[in-house]
């Protein structure tokens, strides 16, 4: 039991990061499922692994916030005492608004969830994988998102270009580490039928969009979990710094 691998899914209680928990639980991972307000939603999914024989814990923090990442990773330490993975799912949209509608504090949460967040918990998640620090290597995945190369005008620029910010992390971080025994990727995901669309405002865009997106239709948590899964999996071992679409072509 305890030589199994473990894996921190920020923003694991719903989604693509639910999706990913489960997955990664039935392909013998022990996972911390980190939230941030939704504590049942996170119980629920240790509850679903817990139902398939796996082994997970539900842990609160808000990667928005320095106290909520220390919180966050304190927990991953006492609960399995290893990393060995962490999937940088956590993030957050806004309402449609041109940048000259967005206030200085919408940009700078977007900013504070999305980009310093996905850093600094990729920062101590290092500090536990990488050979450097003496730990035994891993993975890291980080969630971009198709947004980071069309831009989305008109609806969130400022996601927009957290997500390109992503990107270029993904690159140096993953060369930064190579050598330590840690790989570093992302996914792109396209537009996939969660709640994030309705925290947006936008209930029906996962439908509405589905005309202009090649394949004719949103994605789903589970194929973007699947890209995930395989990256951090030992099917990957020689793939690092790469930037996956799951996006039905979009
Ligand atoms: P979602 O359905 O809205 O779920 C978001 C998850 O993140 C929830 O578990 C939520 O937990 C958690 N979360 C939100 N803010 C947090 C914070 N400050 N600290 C910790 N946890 C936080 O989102 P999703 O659609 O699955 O998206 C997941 C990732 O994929 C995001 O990075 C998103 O930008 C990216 N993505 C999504 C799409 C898409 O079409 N869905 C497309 C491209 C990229 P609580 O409920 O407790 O807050």
């Amino acid at each position: 039991m305890s030589g199994r691998r473990v894996l921190l899914v920020t923003g694991g209680s719903r989604g693509i990061g639910a999706a990913v928990c489960l997955a990664a639980a039935s392909e013998g991972w022990r996972v911390a499922v980190n939230y941030s307000s939704n504590r049942l939603a996170a119980e629920n999914v240790v509850a679903q692994i817990a139902a398939a024989g796996g082994s997970a814990v539900a842990v609160q923090g808000d990667v928005g916030s320095e106290d909520g990442i220390k919180a966050i990773f304190a927990a991953v330490d006492a609960a399995f005492g290893r990393l060995d993975g962490l999937v940088n799912n956590a993030g957050i949209v806004g309402p449609p608004q041109r940048i000259d509608e967005v206030s200085p504090e919408r940009l700078e949460r977007m900013f504070r969830v999305n980009v310093t967040g996905t850093i600094r918990c990729a920062a101590e998640a290092v500090l536990r994988m990488s050979t450097r620090h003496g730990g035994k290597g891993g993975a890291i995945v980080n969630l971009s998102s198709a947004a980071a190369v069309l831009g989305a005008p008109g609806q969130y620029v400022d996601y927009a270009a957290a997500k390109g910010a992503i990107d270029s992390f993904t690159i140096g971080l993953a060369r930064e580490v190579a050598s330590e025994g840690v790989r570093v990727n992302a996914v792109r995901p396209g537009i996939i039928d969660t709640d994030i669309h309705a925290s947006g405002g936008l209930p029906d865009r996962a439908r509405d969009m589905a005309p202009s997106i090649p394949m004719q239709r949103s994605g789903t948590a589970g194929e973007v979990a699947d890209a995930i899964l395989y990256l951090l999996s030992d099917k990957a071992t020689y793939v690092t710094g790469a930037i996956l679409n799951v996006s039905g072509g979009r």
